[in-house]
C-alpha cells in the first residue's frame, strides 16, 4: 500500500486512521480504483482514500472532513452497478469500509446479529449459518458486497433472497449505528430510542422509524458503521420444483395464482424463458411431510396451467437459490453484462416489461449495439404486491463503445421512472436518474433530512441529484 502524507488534510485523516491507512493520489497510482463500480460506467478518481478501522474513526474522519469542508463519497466492496457518483471529481475522498469486518455477536436467544457495516454479506451468512440460524442480505452477489453497501445502495435495504416472500430488508434490520458528517455516532435502535435498551430487536420501536429512513438512502445521510439484523432457523428440510408452461401467459398465471394462495408455499419462486417458460421454486419447510404438501400445492397450481415437470438441472437449480452461500450466488456473475432492475406494482406489470424489453431492443440497435446484446428477462414476486425484474443486457463480446452500454442502461432507467416503476439500485447514475423523477415536495423533504445530518453537505453529494 502506498502512503504519502503530504498536507494538512492528509496529515488529519492520518492522525486519526494511521497513515498505513490513508493513500494519496499520485502520477503513478490515481486511485481510480477506489471509484470504480461494477459494469461500464466510466471510473472516476478520488484524491485520497482513508480507510478507518473502527467506528470512532470514521465519525472522526467525518468530523475532518466537515470542519474542512472537503467532499466524501463512502465505498464498500464496490459493486455498485452504476458507479459512484462523485461531485467534485478532483478532490473527493473515499471512505472506504473494509477493515469494518467484524461479526460483534449472533445472539441466539433473540435472534439477531450485530455486525460491523464493511463485512462481506458471504461471511456474515457463513457465520451465522454456524450457529444454524439465516440472515438476508442481498441474493446475489453475497461473496462481492458488503453489508453497508446492500443496506445502502439497494431499493428497501436490498433484495434478498426470499424477496419472494419478505420484499426488502426493511424489516429485518433492526437498528443501525450510524457516523454521521457531523462526527456523532447515531444509534437507531438500542441506545438511541432507548437509552436504557441493550439489544435491538424491531424496527421502528421507542419513536419514529429512523433506521428505516437510512435504508437504500444511497449512503447520503450517513455512513453505516454497524446493524443488528433479525436471523431466522435455518429450514430443516429444504426442497425445489420446476415447472415449464406452453407460453409465457401460463407461466405467468401460474406464479400469480401463487402468489395469492392463503399459505405461501414457497421460499423463492423465479419465471424466465430458458428457452421454454419455466417457473423455478424452492421449498423451505419444518419437516419432510410439511415440505411435500407444500411442494404438492406449487405441483396442482403449475399443471392447472398446463405446466410440465422441468429437468432436473432446473430442479437442483431451484434448491440451490437461497442456499446460504451456494453456488448460485454466482450465476449472474459469469456473465458479461448490465442490469436493468425493478420493482413494479403486479397491476400493469406484463406490459410495462414487454414494453421495455422492446424498447431496449431498438435503443441497442439505434446505439450500434443490435449485434452485440441480447435481452434477457425474470421475474418474481416482490411479497405479494409487487413483481420484481431484472432484465439482463447480455454482451456477446465486449463492445468497442463502453459508453454505449452505458447510456442503453440509463436509456432503460428513464423509461421505467416515467412509467412509475421504482428501479432497484439506490446509487451511483442510476440514483440520479430516479429522483429525476421526485415531486418538489419530496425533494424538499429528502434535502431537509440532508442538511440536518449533514449541514455541510460534503457526504455522497453527487447521489440523487437529478
Ligand atoms: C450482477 C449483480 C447482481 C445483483 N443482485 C442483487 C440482489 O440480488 N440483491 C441485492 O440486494 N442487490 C443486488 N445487487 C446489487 C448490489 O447488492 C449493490 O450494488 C450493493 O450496493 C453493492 O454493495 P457494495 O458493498 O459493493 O457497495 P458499494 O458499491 O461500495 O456502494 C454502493 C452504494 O452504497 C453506499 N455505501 C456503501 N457502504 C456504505 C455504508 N457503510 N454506509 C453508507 N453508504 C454506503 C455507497 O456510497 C454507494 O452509494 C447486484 C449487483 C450485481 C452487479
Amino acid at each position: 500500500m502506498q502512503t504519502q502524507v503530504s498536507s494538512p488534510l492528509v496529515e488529519k485523516f492520518a492522525g486519526i486512521v494511521g497513515a498505513a491507512h490513508v493513500r494519496v493520489s499520485d502520477p503513478g497510482d490515481d486511485l481510480s480504483e477506489f471509484g470504480r463500480g461494477h459494469g461500464h460506467t466510466p471510473a472516476s478518481a478520488p484524491a485520497i482514500v482513508v480507510s478507518p478501522g473502527t467506528p470512532e474513526e470514521v465519525a472522526a474522519a467525518l468530523a475532518v472532513a466537515t470542519q474542512q469542508r472537503t467532499a466524501v463519497v463512502t465505498r464498500g466492496a464496490g459493486f455498485s452497478v452504476s458507479g459512484f457518483a462523485f461531485s467534485d471529481a478532483d478532490h473527493v475522498t473515499v471512505i472506504e469500509t473494509r477493515r469494518l469486518d467484524r461479526v460483534l455477536a449472533v445472539d441466539a436467544e433473540n435472534l439477531t446479529v450485530t455486525a460491523q457495516a464493511g463485512v462481506l454479506n458471504s461471511e456474515l451468512t457463513r457465520i451465522v449459518a454456524e450457529a444454524g440460524l439465516r440472515v438476508q442480505t442481498v441474493a446475489v452477489p453475497v461473496r462481492r458486497t458488503t453489508l453497508g453497501g446492500a443496506l445502502s445502495g439497494v431499493v428497501g435495504g436490498g433484495v434478498p433472497a426470499r424477496s419472494s416472500v419478505t420484499g426488502g430488508n426493511v424489516q429485518s434490520v433492526a437498528g443501525l449505528v450510524v457516523a454521521l458528517p457531523t462526527g456523532a455516532l447515531l444509534r437507531t435502535g438500542a441506545g438511541g430510542s432507548n437509552v436504557h435498551a441493550a439489544h435491538d430487536t424491531f424496527p421502528g420501536l421507542g419513536g419514529p422509524n429512523l433506521t428505516g429512513v437510512f435504508l437504500g438512502d444511497g449512503g447520503i445521510l450517513g455512513v453505516k458503521v454497524e446493524a443488528t439484523l433479525c436471523l431466522e432457523p435455518l429450514p430443516p428440510a429444504t426442497g425445489g420444483a420446476a415447472w415449464v408452461f406452453p407460453g409465457e401467459d401460463a407461466a405467468w398465471g401460474a406464479m400469480t395464482e401463487l402468489m395469492g394462495l392463503v399459505d405461501i408455499p414457497y421460499a423463492s419462486v423465479g419465471v424466465s424463458p430458458r428457452p421454454q417458460w419455466t417457473l423455478i421454486a424452492r421449498v423451505e419447510a419444518g419437516g419432510r411431510e410439511a415440505l411435500e404438501r407444500k411442494t404438492a400445492a406449487i405441483e396442482r397450481v403449475a399443471t392447472r396451467w398446463g405446466g410440465e415437470a422441468g429437468p432436473e438441472e432446473y430442479r437442483l437449480e431451484a434448491i440451490a437459490m437461497g442456499e446460504p452461500g451456494g453456488a448460485w450466488a454466482d450465476v449472474f456473475l459469469n456473465r458479461r453484462r448490465e442490469i436493468v432492475a425493478f420493482v413494479a406494482p403486479r397491476a400493469g406489470f406484463r406490459k410495462l416489461y414487454r414494453d421495455l424489453a422492446a424498447h431496449a431492443g431498438s435503443r441497442a440497435e439505434e446505439l450500434g449495439l443490435g449485434a452485440l446484446i441480447s435481452v434477457q428477462p425474470y421475474y418474481a414476486p416482490h411479497t405479494r404486491h409487487a413483481v420484481y425484474t431484472s432484465l439482463s443486457l447480455v454482451l456477446a463480446q465486449q463492445p468497442e463503445d463502453s459508453l454505449a452500454v452505458v447510456e442503453l442502461m440509463h436509456d432503460c432507467v428513464r423509461f421505467l421512472t416515467r412509467r412509475g416503476a421504482s428501479t432497484e439500485f439506490h446509487q451511483g447514475t442510476s440514483s440520479q436518474l430516479a429522483a429525476a423523477a421526485w415531486s418538489a415536495e419530496y425533494r424538499g423533504a429528502v434535502e431537509a433530512l440532508r442538511g440536518a445530518f449533514d449541514p455541510a453537505g460534503i457526504l455522497n453529494a453527487g447521489v440523487w441529484r437529478a
